[in-house]
């Protein structure tokens, strides 16, 4: 296989002009037509010579795979397969909103954090992807054009993939990238100890913790990550940063019916997070097909939507921003903590 020219830097575009035989400035050409064209071949850089295409092909592709299969809700998200340049597959997810138009990209095949009411968790881990498999999923989405913010909430821990999703929105908000700004990205975790200082040293981007649970043992039930990595540690973390700016602190927090949604854990989030600047996002768990449930009897419940009110209700009243995310894509399994490719 030809190597992709598609997550390359500007560095290594000059690099591949020396390689070829361009002069210098021609990295800068390529990565316009890579990165702000979004060109899918070599032949459409026009402003290279012909000469220079030529030698570039030898060893060189864009690297853009369209989707393989694709599937349409009737609320107007769709979710794409793409294939990984290793041979493995991921699903992508485009959610239109008024004007607003979100990708949610995938940054591993599968996931090893194995959290318990995700499909992704229960298909266990087959291989990371790099920033060409994560651009691609941007760069080749039938939709790229009406894409106003990208999220890294698809499959996989992006902090278990930091050098790859890094790359990526360096790539991104670069000015030869796509000039991209930082507060159109989200990049959420479970939170790694590894991982999580680092990205908040290095990336300007929006930070989503997943939360689900303040109280740690019945957390680290839910996301065995906590175990290792405790959400008390994390909060320490997080206070260490300055949140009051651009970059956005949110916390996402899936509601199981009669599990997490008393006025014990409301209580609970506002102690933890009443003096943070932050934001709570309280989402509508989906049941997992029977299928990725591996025939287990799940004890989780969707959460009662009054209930829900009333938990956002009393964060609110008690000085923490929080809103219910509208739920989208069930019907094509798209929705939160539904994607899985272990079929394909
Ligand atoms: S919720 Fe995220 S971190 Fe947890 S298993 Fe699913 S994809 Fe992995």
């Amino acid at each position: 296989m030809k190597t992709a020219l598609l997550g390359l830097t500007l560095e290594e575009l000059k690099g591949v002009a020396a390689e070829v035989g361009m002069p210098a400035f021609a990295a800068k050409q390529m990565a316009c037509w890579i990165y702000q064209k979004g060109v899918a071949t070599i032949d459409e850089m026009t402003n290279l010579s012909k000469v220079a295409r030529e030698h570039l092909q030898e060893r060189y592709e864009v690297g853009l795979t369209p989707p393989i299969e694709e599937q349409h809700s009737a609320d107007g998200t769709s979710k794409y397969l793409f294939p990984t340049r290793e041979g493995g597959r991921v699903e992508t997810v485009f959610i239109p909103d008024d004007d607003r138009g979100t990708v949610c990209v995938s940054c591993q095949v599968g996931c090893k954090m194995a959290c318990r009411f995700c499909a992704t968790g229960r298909q266990g881990f087959q291989g990371n992807l790099s920033a060409t498999d994560i651009l691609n999923q941007i760069y080749s989405l039938p939709e790229r054009d009406r894409l106003t913010n990208i999220v890294f909430m698809g499959q996989g821990e992006p902090m278990d993939n930091l050098d790859a999703v890094l790359l990526t929105t360096q790539l991104l908000m670069a000015d030869y990238g796509w000039a991209w700004s930082p507060r159109r990205i989200t990049v959420s975790t479970v939170g790694l100890r590894k991982g999580l200082k680092r990205f908040l040293d290095e990336s300007p981007c929006h930070l989503a913790i997943s939360l689900h649970n303040p109280f740690p043992e019945e957390r680290a039930k839910m996301i065995p990550a906590e175990r290792s990595y405790s959400f008390t540690e994390m909060l320490e973390l997080l206070r260490e940063y300055d949140w009051s700016g651009q970059r956005r602190l949110s916390f996402e927090y899936i509601m199981f019916g009669g599990q997490n949604d008393s006025n014990r854990y409301a209580r609970e989030l506002v102690r933890l997070l009443g003096n943070m600047e932050c934001r709570v996002n309280l989402i509508r768990w989906h049941r997992l097909p029977r299928v990725e449930m591996n025939n287990e009897e799940l004890t989780m419940n969707e959460a009662d939507p009054q209930r829900m009110a009333a938990f956002r209700d009393y964060l609110t009243h008690h000085g923490v921003r929080c809103t219910i995310r509208a739920s989208r894509g069930q019907d094509i399994d798209a929705a939160c903590g539904l994607l899985n490719t272990k079929a394909h």
